[in-house]
């Protein structure tokens, strides 16, 4: 029988939180084993921002992160900053822009961003093994033992940083939660968060030929509301507004879209029926508006007249349609093109300082399959390099 591999620690997934874990513990001369089911490291880095990997935001803040315990995510967020991140990838030489709304993007591709974690680990000695799945996992007297393709590994420290269960053909699984269900952890709810919302069967018929066309619009639902652009797809609505007010919204909810969020509608199109009344609603809301989305909408939702033919509780009508749309979507997309995984292990049962599990000694939960989500706009990430450093310094 071979005999175990023994390292201080263990950190099943190399992905964002992952890699950044094994270097904040290799530069502690901590021996690390990180190791992987996929056949790369950071599939998801390398899918990320377009190919361009959204690597964090300039405005990091407290508002941006979704969790059960709003408080828990503060510390780390604190400690290993936007600033620190950018630091790294400047030591690297990596070239990178704002896009907008502090969101920072490699110049060139994603994969920059992979290869300066996996130098940095390597400059720590880090060991990456792929292809290692594991199919055991049990507490022993100083640590854990875990069976795995390569053969058994003891160690005293086990991070679990698997992520969340979108795109699975990138290699997500939902093993987080299994191995936290088996050591004790409640799971919080998990559901597809940063996905385009799909239309019924009705809606379908309703918005056919919309596809391809987009708005900045505000989207409000829950309380939440973001100001970006929407997009119609063959499926439903999709774009920044839409992913973004999908980790708020409810099976059965409503989301309010108002597609004209620049103008005060009602006392816009009074005015144009005063100063301009032989024009058409269709070419009034043509300036500001996609031309077919408007003439589309217009004949689903109005009686197209001049303006001047409109009565005051029409133009009321109207301006309610147009920016108090509610929007009823039949679900979303689910997890085959959600950008994450809302919900995850309780982060009641975790130290904001460590990520240790306070159930199980020596078991750390960082990254995504914790409960704890970003807002899109390279905050997923800013949580992952957080999280993953904060555990790396106690590990
Ligand atoms: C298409 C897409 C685009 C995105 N773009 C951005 C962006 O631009 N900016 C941003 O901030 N966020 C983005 N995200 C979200 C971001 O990728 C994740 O939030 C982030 O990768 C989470 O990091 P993590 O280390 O927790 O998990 P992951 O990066 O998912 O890493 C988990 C690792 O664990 C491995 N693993 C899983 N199960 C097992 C197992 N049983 N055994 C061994 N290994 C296992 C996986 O193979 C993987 O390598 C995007 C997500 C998607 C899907």
């Amino acid at each position: 029988m071979n005999e175990a591999i023994k390292t201080d620690l263990v950190i099943i997934g190399a992905g964002a939180a992952g890699l950044m874990c094994a270097i904040k513990a290799g530069e502690r001369g901590r021996k690390v084993m990180l190791i992987d089911h996929a056949n790369k490291v950071g599939k998801k880095i390398l899918m990320s921002g377009g190919g361009r990997c959204n690597f964090t935001n300039l405005f990091v803040d407290d508002e941006n992160f979704i969790s059960k315990n709003s408080h828990y995510f503060k510390s780390a967020l604190s400690r290993f900053t936007q600033w620190d991140f950018i630091a790294l990838v400047e030591k690297h030489k990596i070239p990178y822009h704002e896009k907008s709304l502090g969101q920072l993007f490699c110049d060139n591709k994603a994969s920059d961003i992979v290869q300066m974690l996996v130098t940095e680990a390597q400059s720590q000695a880090v060991e990456i093994r792929k292809h290692c799945s594991v199919t055991q996992v049990d507490q022993t007297a100083t640590g854990f033992v875990l069976e795995t393709s390569i053969g058994s590994i003891q160690c005293e420290s086990l991070v679990i940083a698997t992520g969340g269960l979108s795109i699975p053909t990138m290699g997500a699984s939902g093993y987080g939660y299994d191995i936290a269900r088996q050591f004790g952890h409640q799971i919080v709810t998990t559901r597809a968060g940063l996905v385009p919302l799909t239309f019924s069967e009705k809606q379908l018929r309703l918005f056919d030929g919309l596809a391809g066309l987009s708005a900045e619009v505000n989207v409000e639902s829950n309380g939440q509301s973001f100001r970006e652009f929407m997009l119609f797809t063959h499926r439903g609505l999709s774009g920044p507004a839409i992913l973004q007010i999908s980790s708020y919204w409810k099976i059965g909810e409503a989301v309010t879209i108002n597609l004209l969020p620049d103008l005060d509608l009602l006392e816009y199109l009074k005015e144009v029926q005063k100063t301009r009344p032989k024009v058409g609603l269709v070419r009034v809301l043509s300036e500001h508006l996609a031309k077919n989305l408007a003439q589309h909408l217009v004949n689903l939702w109005c009686p197209i007249k001049n303006m001047a033919d409109y009565s005051y509780k029409e133009l009321e009508e109207i301006s309610e349609k147009f920016s108090q749309w509610r929007f009823y979507p039949s679900g979303t997309e689910g997890y085959r093109t959600a950008e994450v995984t809302l919900g995850g292990v309780d982060p009641l049962e975790l130290s904001s300082k460590t990520m240790e599990s306070k159930v199980t000694k020596g078991l750390y939960f960082i990254g995504e399959v914790v409960d704890v989500t970003g807002h899109l706009g390279g905050f997923n990430f800013q949580w992952a390099w957080a999280s993953g450093a904060a555990a790396g310094e106690f590990v």
